[in-house]
Parts: C-alpha cells; sequence; structure tokens
C-alpha cells in the first residue's frame, strides 16, 4: 500500500454504509498511519455529537443582533463609499470635460484666453453622466 487515504475521504467513510467502505476498512487494517487518522477522526465526531448544543434564548438573540449590527454597518460603509466615489467621479469629469471644451475654443479662437467660459454647465454635465451611465 502506497497511498494513504485523506482526512476527507476519511470523513467521507465514516458515514458510508458497511459494504461500501470496505476497501478503506481493508486499508486501515493494514496502514497503521491511516487507522490513527480515522481513530482520531472518530473520536472527534463522537466528541462533537455529545457537545451540548443547547443555548438559551438569549444567547441566540444576542448573536442575530450582533450578525445584524455588522451586516447593517458594513452596508451603510459600503453605501457612504460609492456615494463619494461618484461625487469625486462627476467632479473629475467635470473639469476634464470643461478643460477640453476650454482648449477647443481657444485653439479655434472663438474664445481668447482672458475671457471666462462658465464651469457650472460642466459640472451638471458631469453629475448628469455619472447619474446615467457612470459607476
Ligand atoms: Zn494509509
Amino acid at each position: 500500500m502506497t497511498k494513504h487515504y485523506s482526512e476527507a475521504d476519511l470523513l467521507e467513510t465514516y458515514y458510508m454504509q458497511p459494504g461500501q467502505s470496505m476497501p478503506v476498512m481493508m486499508h486501515l487494517a493494514e496502514c497503521a498511519e491511516c487507522k490513527a487518522k480515522y481513530e482520531r477522526l472518530e473520536r472527534k465526531l463522537r466528541e462533537a455529537a455529545v457537545c451540548d448544543t443547547e443555548k438559551p434564548v438569549t444567547f441566540w438573540t444576542r448573536q442575530r443582533l450582533s450578525i445584524m449590527r455588522r451586516v447593517d454597518a458594513q452596508r451603510t460603509d459600503g453605501e457612504r463609499f460609492t456615494r463619494n466615489l461618484r461625487v469625486a467621479a462627476a467632479a473629475i469629469l467635470a473639469f476634464f470635460l470643461g478643460g477640453a471644451v476650454a482648449l477647443l475654443l481657444l485653439i479655434t479662437r472663438v474664445r481668447r484666453l482672458k475671457d471666462p467660459i462658465p464651469y457650472g454647465p460642466f459640472l451638471c454635465a458631469g453629475a448628469a453622466i455619472i447619474l446615467y451611465i457612470g459607476p
């Protein structure tokens, strides 16, 4: 015998019908290493079965509350982050849109360097773009 059984295989064997587990049992009979592993697994499973899983209702109420609190915290953090990201993206987009249009107006000599170019329309355009197609 060269191939030993993994803990997962042995666990599966533990829940098998006696007829199906024959090959593994044959191996266990002659392999001390796997036999020790199997016995340790068996002992753990027996201990787990004996372990008292009954808990008072207050325990589960407290568990549920603490989980829901963490879920809520995570959700609001995520929403806040997304909102900030979208505002930042809109501002950046407005900056580049305004820059591009200003450059175009300067190159085509429609406006000169001293002429004012309103920034508001670009802020609105950036916000609108993020609102409808942005992240
Ligand atoms: Zn073995």
